[in-house]
């Protein structure tokens, strides 16, 4: 994150510090609940299994609707275990864009399968299913990887084109694992994001929309012996008595403290997505005219876990709308398929929308708690950098 140097000229203006992500806010307002809630773990002393991981599930599955639901560590093992539980692995293709944060790559990595990049859609940013077709043809035709999995990403918290996928992944029969790390809230023709794929991989890293007090992440299903596989892979694949080894499988657990804090968010995580969408109506509004914010895919609602746009000259508006008290992020600055570590898995001729993306993307203050005053500040410093 840019530019904290310089809140103080946004404060001056009488609109308050902005912040690019209000922790403390959100934390004023649910502190009681919270201590309640970490008390209550602190008096039972269960600090695994509590009972408030299975509450959490129960709770996650109903407001998603999705069949199942594990509790786990973080948002990255939420991914391995999905993964695990299909026996993805050595000899394997799964393709992800390359315009996602490292964890998407890691996860596939760790369980000895091989990433194949795949562009995005200029608008939406989020995996194009074009591209995807065409990156399985190819991978089949080089014969060395077997196409196995694909794992779109709901980049910002726009869900990615589930439909498209889907059918491609059908016909084609690839295991379709949602990386909904920042798509919580999400929305697709009535579903939501954890009901939209066979399995659905969710973060609730701090920052994220709905975060914990530490690390957390779940996974989501539409098939219940999935779920059974997950519970067993997270507590070291162990049966259901958590006895013997009947598979692979690592500490991938949430713990109850986490659980708890995520219960406490919950009853107020639909208030606050519902601030984030009028935040971001206000943001496109205005943007629209200088940027081209993040488009959603048909029949999509965007969880706004990021609100991100293109400009022409991204480092200069960037730099001066920091010198006016605007923080900024860019995700991603660096695509996946140039970073040292999965360079080696760049495809030839490069991913053009996902480099263009690269350049041009950056994402202003985006949190439950902006004032619309502070919204019009950011939106006429970012116009005045346009300019
Ligand atoms: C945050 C994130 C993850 C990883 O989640 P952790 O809880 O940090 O492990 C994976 N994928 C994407 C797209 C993310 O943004």
């Amino acid at each position: 994150m840019n530019g904290v140097a310089n809140l103080s000229l946004a404060a001056e203006s009488g609109i308050g510090k902005i912040a690019f992500i209000d922790l403390k806010a959100q934390q004023r307002r649910i502190r009681a609940g919270v201590e309640k809630r970490l008390q209550d773990v602190l008096d039972h002393g269960r600090y695994i299994a509590g009972p408030e991981i299975e509450e959490l599930e129960e709770r996650l599955a109903l407001r998603t609707g999705a069949r199942g639901v594990a509790a786990c560590s973080s948002g990255t093992a939420a991914l391995i275990i999905a993964l695990l539980a299909r026996g993805v692995g050595s000899g394997d293709a799964v393709f992800i864009p390359a315009f996602t944060y490292n964890a998407t790559a890691n996860a596939v990595l760790l369980t000895g399968a091989t990433p194949v990049f795949v562009d995005i859609d200029a608008a939406t940013f989020n995996i194009d299913a074009a591209d995807l077709d065409q990156r399985i043809a190819q991978t089949r035709a080089a014969g060395e990887l077997t196409p196995r999995a694909v794992i779109p990403v709901d980049l910002f918290g726009a869900p990615a084109n589930y439909p498209a996928i889907a059918e491609i992944a059908a016909r084609e029969d690839l295991f379709l694992l949602a990386d909904g790390a920042q798509g919580f809230g999400g929305e697709m023709n009535g579903a939501c994001v954890g009901n939209l794929a066979p399995a659905t991989a969710t973060s609730f890293f701090p920052g994220k929309a709905l975060g914990a007090y530490g690390d957390a992440g779940a996974v989501f299903t539409q098939d219940a012996d999935d779920l059974e596989r997950w519970k067993s892979i997270r507590w070291h694949g162990t049966d259901g008595a958590r006895k013997d080894s009947v598979r692979i499988g690592f500490n991938g657990r949430m713990d109850s403290f986490q659980a708890a804090v995520l219960l406490e968010k919950l009853d107020i995580y639909d208030e606050e997505l519902a601030a984030r969408r009028r935040i971001a109506a206000q943001y496109d509004e205005r943007l629209s005219q200088v940027g081209r914010p993040q488009q959603c895919e048909a029949g999509a609602i965007s969880g706004y876990s990021y609100y991100s746009l293109c400009v022409d000259d991204r480092d200069h508006v960037v730099a001066k709308v920091n010198a006016v008290g605007v923080p900024t992020a860019v995700y991603y600055k660096t695509p996946l398929h140039q970073m040292p570590a999965f360079a080696h898995l760049a495809p030839q001729g490069g991913l053009p929308a996902t480099e263009k993306a690269a350049r041009e993307i950056f994402s202003l203050p985006m949190h439950p708690y902006l004032t619309p005053d502070q919204v019009d500040y950011i939106c006429s410093a970012v116009e005045t950098a346009v300019r």
